[in-house]
């Protein structure tokens, strides 16, 4: 733990396995100045910097800049990645569920070709705080690519999945983005997936099957979420 004191920082080590080392040292408690590396264990180390509140403001935008989307302010596919990685890989160790919604905005090339792509942008933009809005804190929202967003619903089964996509696209269907003067219709179709029911526990697994919901949803009418593979029939 790093502590504030009087005139500075000060580090504790609060009996760790692998110990921590700063300037080389293993401490049980030592001062922190701007530049320290404190070490944890073999592979771990941290750069101590100190830094007035002006400039922690533009790390903190540089840090946001990197993980979102600038038109939506959703996080990007990057970013999706990389914490996607991490909530499966915490489902699996706890057999916990996870749950995924893919949505894509319906005829969206029409609100560009009929509204211009400014308002395409406000559509966007409408969508994206609408569902995030929504969600949970600790849900993770993603603008995946164009005009499609992922949600990742942590400890959300399949079925609770299919209501959060439902509660979504009722909705984005009820409430119309306006822009200069116009009302813009919008709807989502959505495909939903959950880890352990689709067939392997890999991220690609998960995105893969709500790829292939959606495109049942847009195939079957669009402004609906699936969330089962259609029976083969004959
Ligand atoms: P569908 O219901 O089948 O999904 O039809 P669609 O028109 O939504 O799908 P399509 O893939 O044909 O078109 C997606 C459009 O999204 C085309 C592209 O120009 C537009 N688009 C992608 N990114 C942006 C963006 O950042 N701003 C705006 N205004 N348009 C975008
Ligand atoms: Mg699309
Ligand atoms: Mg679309």
């Amino acid at each position: 733990t790093i502590r504030p004191t009087k005139d500075g920082y000060e580090v504790f080590d609060l009996q760790s396995r692998n110990g921590t080392v700063v300037g080389g040292r293993l401490i049980r408690q030592s001062k922190l100045v701007d530049g320290d590396i404190i070490q944890l264990g073999p592979r771990v180390s941290f750069r101590f910097s100190l830094m007035g509140e002006r400039q922690a403001d533009v790390m903190r935008q540089l840090f946001e800049a990197s993980v979102r989307d600038g038109l939506t302010g959703a996080f990007n596919r990057q970013h999706l990645e990389d914490r996607l990685r991490g909530e499966l890989a915490y489902a699996v160790r706890h057999k916990s569920e996870l749950g995924l919604l893919l949505l894509d905005i319906d005829h969206f090339k029409r609100v560009n070709d009929t509204y211009g792509h400014l308002a395409g942008d406000a559509v966007l933009r409408f969508v994206a705080g609408a569902i995030s809005s929504r969600l949970r804190t600790e849900d993770l929202f993603a603008r995946y690519g164009g005009e499609e967003f992922v949600a990742v619903l942590r400890g959300i089964d399949l079925a609770g999945t299919a209501r959060a996509g439902e509660r979504l696209r009722s909705v984005l269907s009820a409430n119309c983005p306006h822009y200069e003067g116009h009302m813009i219709p919008v709807t989502v179709s959505i495909g939903a997936a959950s880890l352990a029911t689709c067939p392997k526990p890999t991220i690609e697994s998960l995105i893969a099957t709500a790829d292939r919901r959606l495109y049942v949803a847009k195939n079957g009418g669009r402004n609906r979420v699936v969330s089962r593979d259609p029976v083969a029939v004959g």
